[in-house]
């Protein structure tokens, strides 16, 4: 019987490993709305990256023939560097996120990773190169400290901690029942979204990736948690080549340069203080987007002084 229970067992053991690295892979697809259209190529190598610059040149791409998405769009990232995307709803920010990671190929132009054209790679590398900090990150039904530890499965808990302490969310962990132990996820401990987005940004935090891509959340967010997480965000992309799609505009003040992308093209580009100055779609989102906050933040102190 021993000698069947061993084989058993690692039957199981692998089931279980196969089972988990689909549901993670159909997650990230079912996260990012897409379903997987490409395949590696022929004599397709792994990513080295050693810089880890970005570059977008003259990239076209539609998910249908009919209906153009990206129109010429050309951009770098220097390696260690933070450019920020930013644009009305619709334009085409997130599609470039999408691409980045290729799970659609462009129809013309090139994408580029330390000057290696990401078709030429393995998707596997090319994805473990890029730390994604997703608008909504998938919690597993597990405990807290599983969820954290997933960015680097072989992370000692002394450096889940650290990673947790950084994305600013180990004294809200410390305040559960349970503290790393608490189950969460849809049958356990729900989070809220800063607070998820807190989890993937200590996940990525452990896994140190070259490249960091931020898809910031639409949904508004008070005034203290958008601060936690932008500090947690500064530590994260400091010295890292980052790419961050950006919907709260405050968060890109400090980009080395802002892409200003109105339906597929570049409108405008240039750092913050420029944008402004020029008094362009940039400079009138910006007054928007205050006026949405000072209304917002005088609606929450009329509520407290009720
Ligand atoms: P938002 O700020 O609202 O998130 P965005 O600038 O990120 O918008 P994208 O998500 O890149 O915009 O979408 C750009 C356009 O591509 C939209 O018109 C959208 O309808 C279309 N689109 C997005 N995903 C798909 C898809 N999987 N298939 C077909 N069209 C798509």
């Amino acid at each position: 019987l021993m000698q069947l229970s061993i084989p058993l067992n690692f039957i199981g053991f692998i089931y279980r490993e196969i089972r988990q690295a689909l549901t993670d892979i159909e997650q990230m697809f079912d996260l990012l709305g897409v379903k997987p259209e490409v395949t590696d190529g022929e004599g397709a190598h792994d990513l080295v990256v050693k810089e880890g610059t970005i570059s977008f040149d003259n990239v076209h791409f539609a998910y249908d023939p009919e209906r153009p998405i990206l129109k010429g769009i050309s951009f770098e990232v220097p390696a260690g560097k933070t450019v920020a995307i930013v644009g009305p709803s619709g334009a085409g920010k997130s599609t470039i996120s999408r691409l980045l990671f290729r799970f659609y190929d462009i129809q013309s132009g090139s994408i580029r990773i330390d000057g290696k054209d990401i078709r030429d790679v393995t998707q596997e590398s090319l994805r473990a190169s890029i730390g994604m900090v997703p608008q909504d990150t998938v919690l597993f039904n597990d405990t807290i400290l599983y969820n954290v530890r997933y960015g680097r499965m072989s992370a000692t808990e002394e450096e889940v901690t650290r990673a947790a302490e950084l994305a600013q969310i180990k004294d809200f962990i410390l305040r559960l029942p349970d503290g790393f132990r608490t189950m969460v996820g849809e049958r356990g401990l729900k989070l809220s979204g800063g607070e998820k987005q807190r989890v993937a940004i200590a996940r990525t935090i452990l896994k140190a990736p070259p490249i960091l891509m931020l898809d910031e959340a639409t949904s508004a967010l008070d005034t203290q948690t958008e601060q936690e997480i932008q500090a947690a965000l500064d530590l994260v992309s400091r010295d890292r080549t980052t790419l961050v799609i950006a919907h709260r505009l405050s968060t890109v003040i400090g980009a080395d340069e802002i892409i200003v992308l109105k339906e597929g093209e570049i409108a405008e580009r240039g750092r913050h203080a420029d944008l402004l100055a020029a008094g362009g779609l940039y400079a009138q989102m910006w007054d928007r987007q205050r006026e949405a906050t000072e209304a917002e933040e005088t609606l929450r102190r009329a509520r407290e002084e009720d």
